[in-house]
């Protein structure tokens, strides 16, 4: 990696194609986690920077509507391809922004850019229903339009790979788009705008730096037609009611609780193979991660001793170090959040078998953390932690298991271990979640939606639906003589 390549980087809003300092008064500090220190600062943007994006927006917004699928097809092609051309810078970046395995930030690097070409190709894919005469001398068809300008407002713990998910189906369906990308973590957005300002017109994508200030500044402009949310389930809700005054469309993905429930015929082995990485890829920061093990009553204590020891495995440390397996957690205030989920636990029934406590100090870890005698009540069960914290519950029958993983607010994502394919047809229909995963946990592709069901949001990112989410039908119906 070029050092210079990171130190050359703009810490500005990219509006209308250009870099800009914008209107803040105030910065922000961006830290490097696995070290505990500031690395930059940030525009800490403003309702006056979204005005500017959104008039950069609106200026870019008709032609580029009026590209054809083919042409929009092209430049995402040519930003997915200088993606590749830098990504070891993007890695480089990644890895330094968020304290993620740099083979970690690799393999998300390589997504973000896979999901942009699939979009890409996508663009020329959208359908309409046939046209068709359902009035005597009327000809009526369905036009695919896209919405305007959009927003997409993204977390700190996938942050390349967010970006992907609004970039991707809102310019290919021809929106415009302006992106705020988390606080903590804005730096692969930034290097991305880099790019995209030679191959894409200007205000097609706008990138606006910032926290809730300028977040709740774009879910207020009455221009933004959609509002795409990946976050907490708490700011879902506050946006989800900030856009009933404008009732522009609000898209979440939000948090999740994800049950993993292991019946007494799974390969055990797989399965904690399977939990090594869905409870501590990323840390553990990760709204689809394995949280709750629910296993049957004859397995679960081979399962739990085979968990705590794989735990115990889990390299953690310098996210740098070539077979590091989990680095830190993003922040001091993740930090602070995780441990003090594991301080109020000791306080309870709840039995820490492993972990529970942060680790080396000189950035923001936490060991690999297994809970065993925890209630279905318990916060550890019902909220989402972030972090790399695993419970295991006992069912005696399938009907309990059911209740159990289907008895928080979240449904998101859901995995089930069986050998037994009659079981898993029926629990994968009875699980309440966007997505349901037998013998495996945590599989994403671009060809396949991703997005929940309850408190876990609604809309679909990734796939054909999430381009179906980014535009509108309108039908067209024309009078004329018949013969
Ligand atoms: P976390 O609590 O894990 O940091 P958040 O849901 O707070 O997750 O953050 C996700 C994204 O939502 C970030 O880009 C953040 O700046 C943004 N955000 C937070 N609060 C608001 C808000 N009230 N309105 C709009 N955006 C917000």
């Amino acid at each position: 990696m070029d050092p210079y390549a990171i130190s050359k980087l703009p810490m500005q809003h990219f509006i209308g194609g250009v870099f800009t300092a914008g209107h803040a008064v105030d910065r922000l500090a961006v830290f490097n986690p696995a070290r505990a220190e500031p690395i930059f600062e940030i525009p800490r943007g403003t309702a006056a920077d979204v005005e500017a994006a959104v008039a950069a927006a609106r200026r870019a917004q008709r032609s580029w509507a009026l590209t054809t699928p083919s042409e929009r097809s092209r430049l995402l092609y040519r930003l997915a391809d200088s993606m590749e051309a830098e990504i070891e810078t993007l890695v480089a970046i990644e890895t330094l922004n968020v304290g993620k395995p740099r083979r970690n930030a690799h393999q998300e690097t390589r997504f973000a850019i896979d999901l942009i070409r699939f979009c890409a190709g996508a663009a020329r894919c959208m359908e309409g229903k046939a046209a068709g005469e359902y009035l005597p001398g009327h000809t009526s068809f369905i036009r695919r339009e896209p919405l305007g300008i959009v927003a997409g407002i993204t977390p700190w713990n996938y942050p390349i790979v967010m970006l992907a998910y609004k970039l991707g189906p809102a310019l290919a369906t021809g929106n415009v788009l302006i992106l705020k990308p988390a606080e903590q973590t804005p730096l692969t957005t930034l290097k991305v705008a880099e790019l995209a300002a030679e191959i894409l017109p200007p205000g097609v994508f706008n990138v606006v730096t910032g926290d809730e200030v300028a977040g709740a500044a774009i879910v207020r402009h009455p221009d933004i037609r959609l509002v795409s949310l990946t976050g907490s389930t708490a700011t879902g809700r506050i946006i989800a009611r900030e856009a009933t005054s404008n009732l522009k469309r609000v898209h979440l993905e939000l948090g999740g609780k994800a049950p993993v429930v292991v019946l007494d015929d799974a390969d055990l082995d797989a399965v904690v193979a399977g939990l090594r990485k869905g409870a501590f890829y990323n840390s553990g920061q990760d709204c689809t991660a394995a949280t709750r093990v629910i296993a049957a009553a004859g397995i679960y204590d081979r399962l739990r001793d085979a968990v705590v020891e794989m735990a115990k495995a889990v390299r953690v440390g310098d996210p740098d170090t070539d077979d590091t397996e989990m680095g830190p957690l993003v922040s001091a205030e993740q930090l602070a959040r995780v441990s003090g989920f594991m301080d109020r636990a000791r306080a309870t029934k709840a039995n820490v078998l492993t972990g529970g406590l942060p680790g080396d100090p000189s950035g923001y870890f936490f060991a690999p953390t297994i809970v065993a005698d925890v209630e279905q009540n318990h916060e550890l069960v019902q909220h989402e932690v972030f972090g790399p914290v695993l419970t295991l519950q006992k069912f005696g029958t399938e009907a309990e298991a059911i209740a159990f993983a289907n008895g928080t607010d979240f449904g998101l994502g859901a995995s089930l271990w069986t050998q037994d394919v009659g079981r898993a047809m029926a629990l994968s229909r009875d699980i309440q979640a966007g997505a349901v995963w037998v013998n495996c946990h945590d599989a994403v592709t671009p060809e396949m939606p991703h997005g929940g069901v309850k408190c876990s949001g609604y809309g679909k990112d990734l796939s054909m639906y999430s381009l179906e989410d980014y535009s509108h039908i309108k039908h067209v119906m024309v009078r004329h003589e018949t013969a």
